[in-house]
Protein backbone atom coordinates (compact mmCIF):
# COMPACT_ATOMS: atom_id res chain seq x y z
CA UNK A 1 0.00 0.00 0.00
CA UNK A 2 1.48 3.07 -1.02
CA UNK A 3 0.87 6.45 0.53
CA UNK A 4 0.91 9.93 -0.63
CA UNK A 5 2.89 12.38 0.74
CA UNK A 6 0.03 14.35 1.41
CA UNK A 7 -2.01 11.89 3.88
CA UNK A 8 1.44 11.26 5.75
CA UNK A 9 2.22 15.18 6.06
CA UNK A 10 -1.36 15.11 7.86
CA UNK A 11 -0.44 12.89 10.08
CA UNK A 12 3.30 14.44 10.42
CA UNK A 13 2.25 16.92 13.32
CA UNK A 14 0.59 13.69 15.06
CA UNK A 15 3.53 11.70 14.79
CA UNK A 16 5.57 14.74 15.73
CA UNK A 17 4.02 15.02 18.88
CA UNK A 18 3.63 11.45 19.28
CA UNK A 19 -0.25 11.16 19.35
CA UNK A 20 -1.39 9.56 16.71
CA UNK A 21 -2.45 5.96 16.91
CA UNK A 22 -0.02 2.91 16.50
CA UNK A 23 -1.42 2.15 12.61
CA UNK A 24 -0.66 5.57 11.81
CA UNK A 25 2.93 5.72 13.16
CA UNK A 26 4.13 2.55 11.61
CA UNK A 27 2.59 4.39 8.43
CA UNK A 28 4.29 7.21 8.82
CA UNK A 29 7.80 5.49 9.56
CA UNK A 30 7.11 3.26 6.36
CA UNK A 31 6.88 6.08 4.33
CA UNK A 32 10.17 8.28 5.58
CA UNK A 33 12.23 5.00 5.16
CA UNK A 34 11.99 5.99 1.40
CA UNK A 35 10.37 9.45 1.28
CA UNK A 36 13.56 12.27 1.90
CA UNK A 37 10.85 14.95 1.43
CA UNK A 38 8.88 14.04 4.33
CA UNK A 39 11.78 13.29 6.56
CA UNK A 40 12.60 16.55 5.61
CA UNK A 41 9.58 18.24 6.89
CA UNK A 42 9.44 16.13 9.71
CA UNK A 43 13.15 17.40 10.71
CA UNK A 44 11.71 20.94 10.52
CA UNK A 45 9.38 20.28 13.00
CA UNK A 46 12.45 19.36 15.03
CA UNK A 47 13.93 22.15 14.50
CA UNK A 48 11.17 24.77 14.95
CA UNK A 49 9.95 23.62 17.78
CA UNK A 50 12.43 23.81 20.46
CA UNK A 51 13.65 27.16 19.24
CA UNK A 52 10.09 28.70 19.72
CA UNK A 53 10.05 26.49 23.51
CA UNK A 54 13.74 27.76 23.43
CA UNK A 55 12.82 31.36 22.96
CA UNK A 56 9.81 31.30 25.45
CA UNK A 57 11.77 29.66 27.83
CA UNK A 58 14.08 32.94 27.77
CA UNK A 59 11.46 35.06 28.37
CA UNK A 60 9.97 32.98 31.07
CA UNK A 61 13.35 33.15 32.46
CA UNK A 62 13.73 36.78 31.84
CA UNK A 63 10.26 37.66 33.62
CA UNK A 64 10.78 35.62 36.70
CA UNK A 65 14.66 36.96 36.76
CA UNK A 66 12.67 40.47 36.75
CA UNK A 67 10.70 39.39 39.06
CA UNK A 68 12.95 37.73 41.77
CA UNK A 69 15.48 40.87 41.70
CA UNK A 70 12.38 42.88 42.73
CA UNK A 71 11.57 40.48 45.21
CA UNK A 72 15.30 40.91 46.78
CA UNK A 73 14.93 44.61 46.30
CA UNK A 74 12.02 44.16 48.80
CA UNK A 75 13.51 42.05 50.53
CA UNK A 76 16.99 43.73 51.41
CA UNK A 77 15.28 46.36 52.29
CA UNK A 78 13.02 45.07 55.09
CA UNK A 79 15.66 42.79 56.03
CA UNK A 80 18.08 46.27 56.83
CA UNK A 81 14.81 47.31 58.07
CA UNK A 82 14.96 44.06 60.87
CA UNK A 83 18.13 44.53 61.14
CA UNK A 84 18.30 48.36 62.18
CA UNK A 85 14.93 47.95 64.90
CA UNK A 86 17.29 44.97 66.20
CA UNK A 87 20.23 47.09 66.68
CA UNK A 88 17.76 49.80 68.34
CA UNK A 89 16.10 47.38 70.43
CA UNK A 90 19.39 45.53 71.93
CA UNK A 91 20.52 49.34 72.59
CA UNK A 92 17.61 50.48 74.37
CA UNK A 93 17.74 47.19 76.05
CA UNK A 94 21.71 47.24 76.79
CA UNK A 95 21.04 50.67 77.94
CA UNK A 96 18.33 50.09 80.42
CA UNK A 97 20.23 47.34 81.80
CA UNK A 98 23.00 49.65 81.76
CA UNK A 99 21.09 52.46 83.94
CA UNK A 100 19.40 50.06 86.29
CA UNK A 101 22.99 48.46 87.35
CA UNK A 102 24.69 51.82 87.65
CA UNK A 103 21.83 52.53 89.59
CA UNK A 104 22.35 49.02 91.75
CA UNK A 105 26.46 49.25 91.92
CA UNK A 106 26.82 52.64 93.11
CA UNK A 107 26.33 53.19 96.74
CA UNK A 108 23.54 55.32 97.98
CA UNK A 109 24.60 58.50 99.42
CA UNK A 110 24.22 58.26 102.99
ZN1 LIG B 1 6.60 11.71 1.30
Amino acid sequence: MKISCEIIRDLLPLYHDGVCSNDSKKLVEEHLAYCDSCKAELKAMDDKLPINDAKQNLNEAEAVKKLSRRWKKGMIKSLLKGILITILAIAVIVLILYCFMDFRITPKPY
